[in-house]
């Protein structure tokens, strides 16, 4: 019997689990953990010594010298900003917080707040001097949020803890963000549940097979307050400074890194279906399912072998693209 060391924390504003095999399991599992609230304290918006705070609180004065790390992910958002044409944008974080995302003040902000805010949100200006690394926000008062990235390097951090450990066999599931290392120990491929958009939290509607992959899902659900029966959620549109509106209620992307996969999930579901399928095609060996709120599924090409859909859903229609 291979051994297996589970563990659950907390860190970076969710429940994070690991299942670890090997011998060195417990060791791993706990060095993970461990890095995983060294990189909350790297790059959370809400911490005041943070990078990513010292970059917003810089922004429009001077460049302010950041990790390597910081700046590899800063680098990435970029490149999947350019990728599909701006809806995924990291320098979104002024409209955030008007939103009150992520605090207790949730809110309707009014249309002249919305336009001072979207007036800030531009990737171009996030300005990387890769010689100096150096980093600077173009203008006043621009911040950037990696709520929608970050978890996704994380786990990729794990993985290559557990690669430095010698383990050969792993899972790990940052708030949604799942990454797989190698196959299961029995040699057969990981079963993730794909969360149900309009259930509780842990009600599955398809199990997808993979293996040494990363699986992640950007939803309405995950993070929302409703007004006069109107439901606001947390991935806001760069275009209109308010919550997407794309007909899709929850995007998966299954990739190598999972770091791609979190932005791109993001990214999709600000797209919609036909855009977001037009991104999906642009990079090599990445698969993504996407529902919509007319509860119709579509799944990615190569994802037709793996993708196992819960038959009780009936409400649902499954369709492959
Ligand atoms: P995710 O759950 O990975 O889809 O990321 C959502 C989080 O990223 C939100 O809670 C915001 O902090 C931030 N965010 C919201 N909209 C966007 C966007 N269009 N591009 C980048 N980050 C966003
Ligand atoms: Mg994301």
């Amino acid at each position: 019997m291979v051994e297996v060391f589970e563990l659950q924390s907390f860190c970076m504003g969710t429940i994070i689990n690991q299942k670890v095999y090997g011998e060195n399991a417990k060791a791993a599992a706990e060095k993970v953990e461990s890095e995983l609230k060294r990189l909350e304290a790297l790059l959370s918006f809400f911490i005041n010594s943070s990078e990513v705070s010292k970059l917003n609180n810089s922004a429009g004065k001077n460049a302010v010298e950041l990790s390597k790390e910081t700046i590899y992910i800063l680098e990435k958002a970029k490149f999947f900003s350019e990728i599909c044409n701006g809806a995924f944008d990291i320098s979104i974080a002024p409209l955030v917080k008007q939103w009150g995302i992520f605090t207790d003040n949730e809110r309707i902000p009014s249309q002249k707040e919305i336009d001072n805010a979207l007036r800030l949100v531009n990737y171009k200006d996030i300005l990387i001097n890769f010689n100096s690394k150096k980093v600077k926000l173009a203008r006043p008062q621009q911040m950037i949020d990696l709520g929608a990235i970050a978890k996704g390097y994380a786990a990729d951090i794990a993985k290559k803890i557990y690669r430095e450990c010698n383990i050969k066999s792993a899972f790990i599931n940052i708030g949604g963000n799942v990454l797989v290392h190698g196959n299961k120990p029995d040699n057969s491929a990981w079963r993730i549940g794909l969360q149900n958009p309009i259930e509780e939290r842990g009600k599955c509607i398809a199990v997808v097979m993979i293996s040494d992959k990363s699986m992640v899902t950007s939803g309405d659900y995950e993070r929302n307050f409703e007004k006069d029966n109107v439901r606001y959620h947390h991935i806001l549109d760069p275009r209109t400074g308010y919550p997407a509106n794309s007909g899709l209620i929850s995007t998966t992307v299954i990739t190598k890194n999972s770091i791609d996969a979190d932005a791109l999930s993001t990214a999709i579901f600000v797209q919609g279906l036909e855009e977001g399928i037009k991104t999906i095609c642009k990079i090599e060996d990445t698969e993504a399912i996407f529902i919509t709120k007319e509860k119709e599924i579509y799944i990615t090409e190569g994802l037709k072998d793996n993708f196992l859909f819960i038959s009780e859903e009936k409400e649902f229609s499954c369709f492959s693209i």
